[in-house]
Order: C-alpha cells, then structure tokens, then sequence
C-alpha cells in the first residue's frame, strides 16, 4: 500500500498517517517531522531546513525530494509493504519527483488522500497544538489533550508549542499552502487518484472515512 496525505496545514495528516500506518502495518514517513530530526541533531540538512521552516516557508524541491528518495529506498519500506507520506509531495515538481521516483522502482501510488477541513478550523487546530518533542506525538490544548497537562500520554516527556505554530507564522503557512500546494489536487484529480474525506470530523471518524476511501480505490 502507497498512499499520499494530502491537506491544508493543521488538516490532522500526522495524526491520521500514524492511524493509517498502524492500521495497514505500513511506513510512515513525515516529511516534516524529518526535517525536525535533522534540525535538533544540528545535520548540514537540519540547518539548511530551519532557515525555511522557521519562517513557514518551504525547503527547497530539490533538497526534499532527496530526503525523501532516500527514506524511501530504506529497507523497512519494502518489508512492511508500503508508505503513508505526510506532508509531502507540497508542490506539482515534488509529485512529478515522487513520480519519477516510483517509476524508477516499478511501483505506483494508490490513493492520494485529500483531507479537507476549512480554514478556520485549521487556524483554531494549529495554534492549539502541542507536540511531543520525543516520540512525535500530537495533541491539542482543547481538541485533544494529554491525560496529564503538558505531559506526553505515550511518553512521558514535557510537550512544546512548534515555533511554526505561532500566528504570524501560520498565517505565512496559508498562504504558501494556497499557492504551492493546492494546485497538487487537481494534479492528482487529473491521473484518477484523488480521494476527498471530510476532516472535521472526530480522528476516528476521519481515519474510517479514510481506510473506506482507499477500499474504493482498490475496487476500482
Ligand atoms: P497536520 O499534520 O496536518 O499539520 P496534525 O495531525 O498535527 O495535522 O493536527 C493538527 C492539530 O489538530 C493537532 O493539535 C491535533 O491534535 C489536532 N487534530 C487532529 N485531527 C483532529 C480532529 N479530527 N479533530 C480535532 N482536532 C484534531
Ligand atoms: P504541517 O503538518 O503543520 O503541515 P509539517 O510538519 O508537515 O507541517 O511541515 C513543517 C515545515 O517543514 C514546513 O512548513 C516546511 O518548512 C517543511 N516541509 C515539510 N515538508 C516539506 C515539503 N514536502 N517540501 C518543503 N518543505 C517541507
Ligand atoms: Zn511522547
């Protein structure tokens, strides 16, 4: 199984890709949280990303589409059967690289997953949100708190605001997804993947509409 989350920021892709992968036992490969990784191990990549994600701005196609190719081509992807991509592709030449990298491997994506919730209520998600620094968890202030304020349910650790997560920054982020990332949907409405769910729903709602959206596809 090889599926792409695709959504506006704060659309629930990292929440719902940890469901997906648990439910079909499948990879899953945040772009975003990769980017963080690097960053807090101070790598060449991690500073180079931070100059962009700082500001809400995108790293560059061809630096992410690098990372990705590589993480990829790791081998507990071909073990485990497949990926779910959160976050990426973000731009058209990010999805002909995905592309290209898949037809280099004989494989091909199986649904592109559009989570559609308005912008308001991603607004209201984004500045909520709290993340485990440690084991990548999510949750929100209201929406979806830890049992313990501040704490991570998972593991313990004292959750963080993401700097990217302040208005300001958000707003930049909005901008960036109208302009780069949206024209995505048509691009894959366009070679018959696209798969539009209801995100403003409870996330387990979600995720059923979710894995019932991929078993159409499969019928196909
Ligand atoms: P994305 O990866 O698309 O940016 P996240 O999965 O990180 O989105 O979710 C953004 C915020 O919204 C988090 O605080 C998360 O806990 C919360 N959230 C995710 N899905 C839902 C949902 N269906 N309803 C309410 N809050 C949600
Ligand atoms: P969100 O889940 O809120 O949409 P992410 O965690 O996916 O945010 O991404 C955080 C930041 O990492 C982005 O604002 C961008 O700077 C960078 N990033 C993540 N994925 C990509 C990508 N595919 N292309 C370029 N930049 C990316
Ligand atoms: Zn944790």
């Amino acid at each position: 199984m090889r599926l792409v989350l695709l959504g506006g920021p704060g659309a629930g892709k990292g929440t719902q890709a940890k469901a997906l992968a648990k439910h079909w036992k499948i990879v899953h490969i945040s772009t975003g949280d990769l980017f963080r990784y690097h960053r807090d191990h101070g790598t060449e990549l991690g500073l180079l990303a931070n100059r962009y994600m700082a500001q809400g701005q995108l790293v560059p196609d061809e630096v992410t589409e690098k990372m990705v190719e590589d993480r990829i081509s790791q081998s507990d992807v071909a073990s485990q059967g497949g990926f779910v991509l959160d976050g990426f592709p973000r731009t058209v030449p990010q999805g002909e690289a995905l592309s290209a990298i898949l037809a280099s491997k004989h494989q091909h994506l199986d649904a592109v997953l559009y989570i559609f919730v308005p912008e308001e209520v991603l607004e209201e998600r984004l500045v909520g949100r709290r993340v485990c620094p440690q084991c990548q968890a999510n949750y929100h202030v209201s929406l979806n708190p830890p049992k313990i304020a501040d704490t991570c349910d998972v593991c313990g650790a004292t959750l963080i605001q993401r700097e990217d997560d302040q208005p300001l920054t958000v707003r930049t982020r909005f901008k960036v997804y109208q302009e780069q990332t949206s024209p995505l949907i048509a691009f894959y409405e366009k070679r018959g993947l696209l798969r539009t769910v209801d995100g403003n729903q409870t996330p387990d709602q979600v995720t059923r509409a979710l894995v019932s959206a991929v078993g159409t596809v499969a019928d196909d």
